[in-house]
């Protein structure tokens, strides 16, 4: 059974020792993060971490631990393993060229070999029977000793080749879960930004895009209500709703905490309107059917703002644009959508402003 205790009342130097002797009796190499992760457990500082290390009973695979810092961690760790797993290829990658080398410096050996018994062949015709077995014996060992170690590395080859490619995939892995919001598995603010930046990137594909920004109408109230776990699946809810209603082309991210953004590809102004009211009607005519007792916490409706990229001068102006006809649609009584190019001009920036300071 796990124990772990508070920090308070511990020495710092108690501690250390005992988080390292902890990872030595169950076998984790120490890595920073793996330490990260015992330093949480055995202090109680991170309670929901310390529930899943526990879950593990007391063997902790490296994979294990590299879950639990995904899940538990902020971005800083997903970085460092990142940076591993690309230093782990750059190791591998050597690994590679020195087999490569060594295959190389066998081949020449052979090659020497060749060129001194055929030089033996040349100057000398009258080589006896004796000494001609001899030379196909020489040769026929130098060729079968290469033919090994070519096979020998070749299977070593393959080996890391595997390795590197398993390496490769963890490595992409990881790339996706640092673009991913933890809580409802689609895109996070990081990943919106960089999509964001790519669509005024280039003058064409301003002409085709347009943000759709979603925001849960009275949401604080629902959670002050229900409590933050069941606001939490409704959330996820909300998000599965957005990802799989409408357009192929659409990109989700959660980008706030009940705040979503769609950047739509190849639609009219007309059509982005219309993908904008379908996903509002979705989410308004859904059931949000939670825990045991199967209860509908339903109906819940989200405002939404629209943006066509070609009405903003930048990334940022789009997103405050968007974000204006947001607000509109709050302040005209929420569940609905608003079209920022309808907005009638300067009416609506000093509010907004106010709002988005609360
Ligand atoms: P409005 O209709 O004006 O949008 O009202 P609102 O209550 O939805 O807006 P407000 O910005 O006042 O509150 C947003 C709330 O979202 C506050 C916070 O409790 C909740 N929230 C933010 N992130 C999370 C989360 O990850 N999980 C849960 N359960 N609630 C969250
Ligand atoms: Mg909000
Ligand atoms: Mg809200």
């Amino acid at each position: 059974m796990l124990q772990t205790s508070s920090a308070s009342g511990e020495r710092p130097g108690d501690i250390a020792t005992m988080i390292a002797n902890a990872m030595r009796r169950m076998g984790v190499v120490g890595l920073p993060r793996n330490y990260e992760i015992f330093y949480e457990v055995y202090t109680g500082s991170n309670g929901e971490l310390a529930k899943d290390f526990a879950a593990l009973k007391g063997h902790p695979t490296q994979d294990a631990l590299d879950e639990l810092a995904h899940r538990h961690f902020a971005q800083s760790s997903r970085q460092a393993i990142v940076e591993t797993a690309q230093d782990q290829i750059a190791l591998r990658a050597q690994e590679i060229l020195a087999l490569l080398g060594r295959e190389r410096s066998s081949l020449e050996k052979f090659g020497v070999i060749l060129n001194q018994t055929s030089n033996g062949l040349g100057s000398n015709a009258d080589l006896s029977r004796d000494i001609l077995r001899k030379i196909v014996g020489i040769m026929a060992a130098a060729t079968e000793t290469t033919i090994e170690q070519g096979r020998q590395i070749s299977q070593a080859m393959a080996d890391k080749s595997e390795e590197l490619e398993k390496m490769r995939c963890k490595l992409e892995q990881y790339k996706r879960l640092a673009d991913t919001d933890p809580l409802t598995r689609i895109w996070n603010r990081r990943a919106f930004d960089r999509k964001m930046a790519r669509v005024f990137g280039d003058r064409r594909s301003i002409m085709f895009h347009a943000l759709i920004l979603a925001d849960i109408d009275g949401f604080k109230t629902f959670n002050d209500r229900y409590g933050h776990p069941v606001g939490d699946r409704i959330l996820q809810i909300v998000a599965h709703l957005l990802k799989t209603q409408g357009s192929t082309d659409c990109f989700v991210a959660r980008t706030g905490g009940e705040e979503f953004a769609m950047i739509v590809e190849g639609l009219t102004e007309d059509a982005t309107m219309a993908v904008a009211e379908a996903t509002r009607a979705t989410v308004e005519q859904a059931e949000f059917v939670i825990g045991s007792a199967a209860r509908n916490y339903g109906p819940i409706n989200v405002s939404l703002g629209v943006c066509m990229a070609s009405d903003a001068a930048d990334a940022e102006d789009l997103y405050a644009k968007a974000d204006q006809a947001l607000y509109a649609s709050k302040v005209a009584g929420r569940n609905r959508v608003t079209l920022y190019s309808r907005l009638p001009k300067g009416s609506f920036t000093k509010n907004w402003l106010l709002y988005r300071s609360e």
